[in-house]
């Protein structure tokens, strides 16, 4: 029944990622898990705007309930307070899992507690949400991570490169977790006939991100805002290549839309050094913000770029927002958040 309703939905042309997003028709039932998080929220701005009914499920470990509080009263939304480790019954048509703690401080500084949490979550949570798919019929689509690729040795990162993941070390837990989670995936793509989409993201940044989760952009935003030196880790000449969220959000419907399983990168492929995006944030806050070097992390990739042919020939995508653009975006809503009138419910 459900997937007949989603064929029947999606012959009234969505499928193909060849008819505009945003195109009138029936809505769909769909479940964002983590959807209380940065990027779980702006999608769900997308999907609730396009006509569907969204179901967020999240826990609130790294989300907010504000982030989704505008939609509060909205007959087609939902909130569930539920951890994706636990089962769950739910009828829908499209499942976004997204639920993982994206932030770096908490899995690098506390391992216990946070990396098994978080290992635990990408693995027994991905099989929870790829049981609920397999069982409704619903289509599933995975936000696998650019650190699938590790500290990679082929640059810029194409799908078909396997990756330099070290699986013991202090980052593993999210690597080697997401990499499970993206077997998992293909398992019940050929075991059971799931539908199935990945995405593998790459950094992303955006208002509604975390203020204090350690991530560079956040951090170097939140520092020149609140005059504290910009940390740089290590000598600051490692590459990141960043990405706007709204580009990022288009970029998943098209993949869930289309009709290819990926994997696909999604990322904006402008690289940056980390000193030369410090000068992007003073250039954008505050000229006069200090630089201050810190040790790196261990394991810490060098380079990272997506190659992002892929998507653009299969799922007509590419980003639009270069980092200078979407930086002064994320910087009011910081400002906001930082300076205590009030959080942005909409930005
Ligand atoms: P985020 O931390 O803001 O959002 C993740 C959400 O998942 C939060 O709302 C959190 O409360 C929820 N969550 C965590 N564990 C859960 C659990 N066990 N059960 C239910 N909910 C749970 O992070 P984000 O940046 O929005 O990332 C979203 C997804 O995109 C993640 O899967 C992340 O791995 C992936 N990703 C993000 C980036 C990036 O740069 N932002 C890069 C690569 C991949
Ligand atoms: N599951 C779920 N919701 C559902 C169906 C399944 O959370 O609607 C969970 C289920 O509890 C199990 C996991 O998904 O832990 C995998 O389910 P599947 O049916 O594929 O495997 P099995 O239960 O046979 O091991
Ligand atoms: N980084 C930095 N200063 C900070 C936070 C991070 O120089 O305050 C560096 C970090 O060492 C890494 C890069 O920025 O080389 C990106 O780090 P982030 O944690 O944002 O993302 P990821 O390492 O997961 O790509």
């Amino acid at each position: 029944r459900h997937r007949a309703a989603f064929e029947a939905a999606t012959s009234r042309g969505f499928v193909g990622g060849k008819v505009p997003l945003g195109i009138k028709r029936k809505g769909l039932r769909i479940v964002v898990t983590g959807g209380a998080g940065f990027v779980g929220s702006h999608l769900v701005d997308r999907l609730i705007a396009r006509g569907d009914s969204v179901i967020v499920v999240d826990n609130f470990f790294t989300g907010r309930k504000e982030n989704v509080m505008h939609h509060f009263g909205n007959p087609n939304f939902e909130l569930i307070r539920h951890d994706v480790v636990e089962p769950l019954l739910l009828e829908v048509d499209q499942i976004y899992h997204l639920a993982c703690p994206a932030s770096p401080v908490h899995y690098k500084f506390n391992p216990l507690a946070s990396c098994c949490g978080l290992h635990k979550t990408n693995v027994v949570g991905t099989l929870n949400m790829l049981g609920l798919a397999k069982r409704v019929g619903a289509r599933f689509l995975l936000t696998s991570t650019s650190e699938v690729y590790g500290d990679p040795l082929q640059h810029p990162q194409v799908e078909t490169y396997w990756g330099n993941v070290n699986p013991i070390g202090v980052r593993s837990c999210y690597d080697e977790g997401k990499r499970t989670a993206e077997t998992l995936t293909m398992d019940y793509y050929r075991g059971a006939q799931v539908e199935v989409r990945i995405a593998r993201i790459f950094n992303t940044y955006g208002p509604r991100m975390c203020i204090d989760d350690g991530r560079v952009v956040s951090n170097f935003v939140a520092q020149a805002l609140r005059k504290e030196p910009l940390t740089v880790y290590g000598d600051g000449k490692q590459t990141r290549s960043f990405q706007y969220v709204s580009d990022l959000v288009e970029g998943l419907m098209r993949l869930m839309e289309g009709e290819h399983v990926g994997p696909f990168n999604l990322g904006n492929p402008g690289e940056f050094t980390m000193l030369e995006l410090a000068n992007v944030v003073q250039e954008t806050i505050d000229p006069n913000a200090k630089i201050e070097f810190r040790p790196n992390t261990e394991d810490d990739p060098h380079k990272r770029k997506p190659d992002i042919t892929r998507a653009k020939e299969l799922l007509g995508w590419e980003p639009k927002i270069p980092l200078r653009q979407g930086l002064p975006l994320m910087v009011s809503d910081f400002r906001k958040r930082i300076f205590g009138d009030h959080f942005d419910v909409n930005p």
